[in-house]
């Protein structure tokens, strides 16, 4: 497994099962939006996020253990080796403040291994609420835990992000947000953030939010320097909706699909997405042909293996089924290619990335 691409079968493996970290904590992200509980592994010329911190990794059959240097790990499962991995270092931007002394890392993390990635609330209007709470979500863990600050001010991003193209090359940065009361479900101060970053540096951004009140938003993100969209769907049928995101469900699909037709007339082909999160009930065939209707229509339908991160409704799920996972990617994939869909294609964002999912290898 030392070649340049890691097989996709052990992939699907590693970020199904989680894999057991016989080392330090290092970098990683605990709790939060996005990749929570992961670390980052890089495998030749591709990283990958692997589940490693959370409970749930604990029985997996796989574990790495790390070099003295903390710059390599060697992966093994039930003892013996399946392969050797890369760790990639704390970023140099990780060292700077603000003016008013708030660490950059607080504002922004370093996503794989060139993505620079913020939640600009870290609140949203379904989190404290059972009956409305997006079951899967930790945004409010790493807020409580003092890793990250309540709201980040635009000028504050403009700072991380210039730093972060500069110190380390970061290639494109996510804005993500819980969502506010406001109609607009946060893509107000999406816009007002990607303009300060946009006037600051030249990077591309992907925003993602929640389907806004009106699809004029869609053009005020583009005239803010926003140059790729994700809506995410996360589960595709209206009973794993109810049931895993009883607040998010109320939003009714035809919503997101007039949303999605409307944003991909003003970003393009390929340039709007979502994630939907395998393993929480939805079936390969709900998903798959979810996915071919959404490709149909030019949004990249980034399919990602569900991860129970502690201290969530879901920390006890079961884990994804690997064998699941490895029958769904090529379906995905074929329906990329039937519609033309690519992630080196997409200006920004998580499907580009590309990192918490095996699918970049079926395109
Ligand atoms: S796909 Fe990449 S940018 Fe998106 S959450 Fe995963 S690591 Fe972050």
């Amino acid at each position: 497994m030392n070649s340049p691409v890691i097989a996709s079968d052990l992939l699907a493996e590693l970020q199904c099962h989680g894999v057991r970290w016989q080392g330090a904590d290092g970098l990683s992200r605990k709790g939060g939006a996005g990749p929570s509980d992961h670390k980052a592994l890089t495998f030749g010329e591709r990283t990958a996020m692997v589940p490693m911190l959370n409970r749930a990794s604990l029985d997996s059959p796989y574990s790495a253990v790390p070099d003295a240097s903390g710059g390599q790990a060697l992966i093994f499962r039930e003892g013996l080796q399946v392969g050797q991995v890369q760790m990639p270092g704390v970023p140099n931007f990780y060292a700077l403040s603000t003016d008013d002394g708030v660490p950059f890392w607080k504002i922004a993390t370093l996503h794989s291994k060139d993505v620079l990635a913020t939640t600009l609330l870290q609140h949203c209007i379904r989190m404290n609420d059972a009956a409305t709470a997006c079951q899967f979500c930790a945004i409010n863990q790493s807020l409580a835990s003092g890793k990250t600050i309540a709201r980040k001010r635009p000028a504050q991003l403009a700072q991380v992000a210039k730093a972060a193209v500069q110190l380390d090359g970061v290639k494109h940065m996510v804005m993500t947000t819980g969502t506010p009361q406001t109609p607009d479900r946060g893509a107000a101060i999406l816009c007002e953030s990607a303009a300060a970053v946009t006037a600051a540096v030249d990077l591309p951004i992907q925003a993602q939010c929640e389907p806004p009140d009106h699809d004029h938003w869609f053009t005020r993100l583009k005239d803010s320097g926003v140059v790729s969209l994700g809506m995410h769907l996360e589960a595709v049928t209206d009973a794993v909706r109810q049931r895993i995101m009883p607040g998010k469900a109320q939003v009714p699909l035809s919503r997101y699909f007039s949303a999605f037709e409307a944003a991909v007339k003003v970003f393009g082909h390929g340039q709007v997405s979502t994630y939907i999160l395998a393993g929480l009930g939805d079936s390969e065939d709900a998903i798959a042909q979810m996915s071919e209707r959404l490709a149909a229509m030019g949004v990249y339908p980034f399919v990602v293996p569900f991860v129970p991160i502690d201290n969530t409704p879901l920390a006890h799920h079961p884990k994804p089924d690997s064998a699941f996972m490895q029958r769904l990617y090529p379906r995905i994939g074929a329906s990329l290619r039937r519609h033309g869909l690519h992630s080196e294609r997409i200006n920004a964002g998580c499907a580009k990335c590309g990192a918490c999912s095996a699918l970049k290898n079926h395109e």
